[in-house]
């Protein structure tokens, strides 16, 4: 880690109190990746950067780093963007929600990708924009973020075998490693039966096509899909808790 003021656009992920007066609160920065610091008197309500900071707002930070320091004191934070619409519909704030837990549970701490801030940034701004489906977007943005973490589901192509798949009817799904087209799903005994359309909505969303159709049960069986993908790469993941509320997406 290098030493020196940094100034960095971030993601609010989450606020505690901490003392009397101040914050300790979990950033997703654009140039350092995860990190957390404290505002110091945030707590105030004349505190300028103790208010900018609200999980899911958009922020310009000022602080200084130090080699060897984990916790840092940030001098300012600037609100860029506020989800307005977002924190008033349930499911916009649920979905939401868990971008924030997958950035916050699952990325590493001062690890850079600007790919991930700058598409995790996109995704708030779609779901607060309220066109289209939250869900679809959620769903969309899950795959990327598996993606920037080296996990990417493939579905034009076997994850063992490599071939393409053309018979989407028989594709199978194995949580260890993604996609198997029938042959291997049926030599190695892998895997779990996918329905078409499971996979229909996976490859459109890889592909970035739009969704015409949204069948509930769907939408809903690729989530646990990805979920039960997701844990078995990311030994401390245990579902994400946004939607263990209201008991799946
Ligand atoms: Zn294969």
């Amino acid at each position: 880690m290098r030493s020196g003021l940094v100034k960095t656009e971030a993601i609010v992920l989450s606020k505690f109190k901490y003392s009397d007066s101040s914050n300790i609160v979990n950033f997703y920065t654009r140039k350092r990746g995860r990190i957390t610091a404290m505002i110091k008197g945030g707590r105030s309500l004349k505190s300028k950067s103790g208010l900018a900071t609200d999980v899911l707002n958009i922020v310009e930070l000022f602080y200084y780093e130090k080699e060897g320091r984990d916790l840092f004191t940030i001098n300012t934070s600037e609100l860029i963007f506020y989800p307005k619409h977002v924190i008033t519909d349930i499911t916009s704030l649920y979905c939401a929600t868990s971008v924030v837990e997958l950035l916050k549970e699952l990325t590493p701490e001062h690890e850079e990708n600007d790919r991930l801030y700058r598409g995790s940034e996109k995704i708030i701004r779609l779901m607060d924009d309220n066109i289209g489906d939250a869900r679809i977007l959620f769903l969309k943005y899950f795959l990327f973020f598996l993606e920037e973490s080296g996990v990417g589901i493939h579905s034009e192509s076997c994850s063992t075998c490599g071939n393409m798949i053309v018979n989407s009817e028989q594709v199978r799904f194995d949580p260890g490693n993604g996609i198997l087209c029938a042959k291997c799903g049926f030599d190695k005994r892998r895997g779990i039966n996918i329905s078409m359309e499971l996979y229909r909505l996976l490859e459109s969303l890889n592909k970035g096509l739009t969704i015409e159709v949204i069948d509930k049960k769907t939408v809903s069986d690729l989530f646990l899909l990805l979920e039960t993908y997701t844990r078995t790469h990311f030994e401390t993941f245990k579902g994400l808790k946004a939607f263990r509320l209201i008991g799946g997406i």
